[in-house]
Order: C-alpha cells, then structure tokens, then sequence
C-alpha cells in the first residue's frame, strides 16, 4: 500500500520540536508492509494544509498527526472538511467521550473542548484514551486519510489500537513481519560489517550506531509465518557464528535489563564507587524496575577527599598515584564492596576532560575496577571521545565487565 505521513505544526517547522512522530510512524508502516513514499511537514496555516491534504491523494493510505485538539491553531479537521467539501458535523460518540474525560480531570465542556468532536462529513472517529482529542478517518477517492492527535504518547497508543487493526483490514493478503535486533558492544560497526560481509540469509540486515552499541536489526517478510520465522532463525544462526562474542543480548535488552536479568537469578548484589561517571552508572541500574533488589548503594566520591571520606581510599594512594590510577580504583571497589556488604563492587575514575589531561594520564584514560567474592581486578581504557561519550562509554564498559564477569563463572 503506497503511504505517506503529514505532520503538522508550526513548531516542527521551527525547529523547536523535533518530528518523532514521523520517524516512528514510519518504521510501524514498514512493519506492516506499507511502503512509505512521501513525507511532509507543514505549518499550521490552513492553505498550506490543505495544498498537502490535496498532494496526498497521490497516495493509498495517508497518516496525518496533530492540529486536532481545542487551542485555536488546532484545525486539521477543519480544514480537512473544507478541502474535500465535507461539512463539518458533531460526533455525538466522541463528544460524550471527551465530556467524560473532563469529568475525570475535573472540568468543565467549554466550546473549544467541544470543537474536538467536529468531524467532516462521512469520517468516522476514534477514540483517545489518554487524552481528549479523538482520532478521525476517512475516505477520499480511494485514499484514506487517518489523523490522529500531535502528542506522541496518545497518538501511539490510538496507533495501536484503531489505526493498525484498521490497516489490516484494508490487506487483501496476510502480511507477516518479524524482526530481530542484535546488540552488540566492544566491536566498532565497520569491523562488524566486514564479518558479515559475504551474510547469505534471506533477510532485510541493517546497522545502527546507538552510541556505545551497534545495534543489527534483521527483517523478514511473507505471507506466511513459518516462512517468516525460518528466515529470522537461519539470520540468528549465521550472525551468531560471525559474530560470536559481540552480541552480548537480543531485542529491547540494554545491559542495563541484562544485568537484571543476571543478579536476579543469582540473587545476588551489586554496590557502584562512580567518580568520573558522576552517578550515570547507577542511573542506568535503576532506570530497570526492580532494581533496588540487587543495587544496594551508590558512592559518587567525585572529589578526592570524598573517596577518603566515604571509602576510606588511603591519602597516601591518591598523593602517590593520582585518584586516576590502577591503586585508588581498586581501593575504591574492594571498599565499596566491604561496605555495602555485596557480591559485587564496581569502581570507575577517569579524566572526562577537556581540561585535567596530563601526559602521562591523558583526557579520557580511565580505569574500571569490580570487586568479586574471588578478588579484584582492573582495566584502564582511553575513549578520548568527549565528556559526554566518555561518561558513557566508561558506565557501559563497567556494566559489561560486571555482566562478564557473571557469565563466565
Ligand atoms: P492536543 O491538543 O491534545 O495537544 P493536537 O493533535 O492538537 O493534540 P498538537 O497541538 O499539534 O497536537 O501537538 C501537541 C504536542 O505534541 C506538542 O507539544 C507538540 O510539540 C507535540 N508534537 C506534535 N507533533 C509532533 C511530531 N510530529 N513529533 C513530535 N512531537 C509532536
């Protein structure tokens, strides 16, 4: 089915907010065997629109996001109407809906929470259970035009629950996609590429820099799923022995839920001594629900003193050696570890930069200690790339020492 997205508002035509709503839109028509062939953004300006509503009638199916709540610059449907000759009439369904809605928050139905039940003639709405705005869809000469509301998280949810139901319903075949994505980390993508070079599975393979991961998407597509599903396992299969090591999860697993994964199985624990990371480390744990099961406490010692104070790293160990050095990271984990009582300590301090750099010690050396009920060892690493990348790439690489660590035991 040929498609295209039209996203209005005039901040997306500003630059203020960035156009997401495409981007995901996009990738869900792909999955459901909707090539899309056009794009385009527009202002709130009721000519513009309508030029782009006209333009789109190129197409089969067309997404149209935003302009469909109360304020007096939401006029999508309006405009719609005019543009195809509908009047607009009031939806009787939607605006029970909407005054429902206001029930719950407390307020009132004025007129323009009102003018959100206005639809062109002919079009059919659909709700919007996190919002008030309801979605519409019509048909157009053979096109059908599906607008839903500008807000990411309630246009997803309308997406899932009408559009996509309703888009199969216009196939005539079955339309079968699966995907697998492939995390990999510690290998750069060019190296990855080249081991998959000569890949001969029968499946749609792309690459993606999710900076420090390269994430490997394969995609297959039939009409029927057996076939679909032996192409996906043939995919795992070859990348698996090309890749070996480097994937280290599959799919919506970060490292993050990987080490969920680990220490809730072991019933097992975790303490984090994070200098030049700032705390990032323990942000990304607990971004995992659940986490406080396994994450028992945080230090963030930045300053000198504050290793001493909270550590107890020796004085004498960070005059000697620098707080950057194989001694303080190690003192920090093994003190880290016997102070919160865990299985596990991990210890990060480096030189995020710009400034702090010495010969000896350049911006973005950093060392990564883990503490273990069978000692405690450390790295240093260089990722001259950046504080931002730095801090990243140095809370990764401890995660995944942790997450090595677990699995070879
Ligand atoms: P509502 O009135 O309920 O907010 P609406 O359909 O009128 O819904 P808009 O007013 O156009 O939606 O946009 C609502 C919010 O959604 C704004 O904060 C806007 O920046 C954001 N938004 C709109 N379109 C997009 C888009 N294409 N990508 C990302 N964000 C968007």
């Amino acid at each position: 089915m040929k498609s295209e997205i039209i996203t209005i508002g005039d901040e997306l035509m500003s630059g203020e907010v960035l156009d997401t709503n495409f981007s995901w839109l996009a990738e869900q028509l792909w999955t459901l065997g909707c090539e899309v062939h056009w794009h385009t953004s527009v202002r709130d300006d009721p000519a513009t629109m309508a030029e782009s509503f006209k333009n789109a009638q190129r197409s089969d199916l067309v997404i149209v996001t935003g302009g469909l709540g109360p304020t007096s610059d939401d006029r999508t449907l309006a405009v719609a109407a005019e543009t195809f000759a509908r009047p607009l009439e009031e939806d009787s369904k939607a605006l029970e809906a909407i005054k429902k809605r206001l029930q719950v928050l407390g307020r009132d139905l004025n007129d323009s929470q009102a003018k959100q039940a206005m639809k062109p003639q002919g079009s059919t709405m659909f709700p919007n259970v996190k919002g008030t705005a309801p979605g519409c869809r019509m048909e157009e000469h053979e096109t059908q035009f599906i607008f839903l509301v500008g807000v990411p998280s309630e246009m997803k949810e309308q997406w899932s629950r009408d559009v996509v139901p309703f888009i199969r319903s216009l196939q005539k075949d079955p339309y079968v996609f699966k995907q697998k994505i492939f995390r990999c980390f510690g290998s750069p993508e060019a190296e990855l590429e080249e081991k998959l070079k000569n890949f001969s599975s029968d499946v749609r393979l792309s690459y993606r820099l999710k900076f420090p991961e390269v994430l490997i998407k394969v995609a297959a597509s039939s009409a029927e799923e057996a076939l679909v599903n032996q192409s996906i396992s043939s995919a795992e299969k070859e990348i698996r022995e090309k890749l070996g090591r480097s994937i280290y999860a599959v799919d919506d697993n970060p490292i993050e839920k990987v080490i969920n994964t680990l220490l809730t199985e072991r019933n097992e624990t975790v303490a984090i001594a994070e200098s030049c990371t700032g705390g990032l480390i323990s942000h990304m744990l607990t971004e995992v629900s659940g986490s406080s099961a396994y994450l028992d406490r945080s230090f963030v010692t930045y300053s000198n003193q504050s290793k001493v104070d909270l550590l107890g790293v020796s004085a004498d160990t960070i005059e000697k050696f620098g707080a950057v050095s194989s001694e303080c990271v190690l003192e920090m984990a093994q003190s880290a570890r016997e102070r919160a009582g865990t299985d596990y300590a991990l210890a990060v301090s480096g030189i995020a930069g710009p400034s702090g750099g010495t010969d000896d010690k350049p911006v973005g050396t950093v060392y990564v200690a883990l503490a273990t009920p069978q000692g405690c060892t450390d790295k240093k690493y260089f990722f001259p790339f950046g504080r931002h990348y730095f801090k990243e790439i140095a809370a990764h690489v401890a995660l995944h020492r942790l997450r090595r660590h677990i699995e070879m035991a």
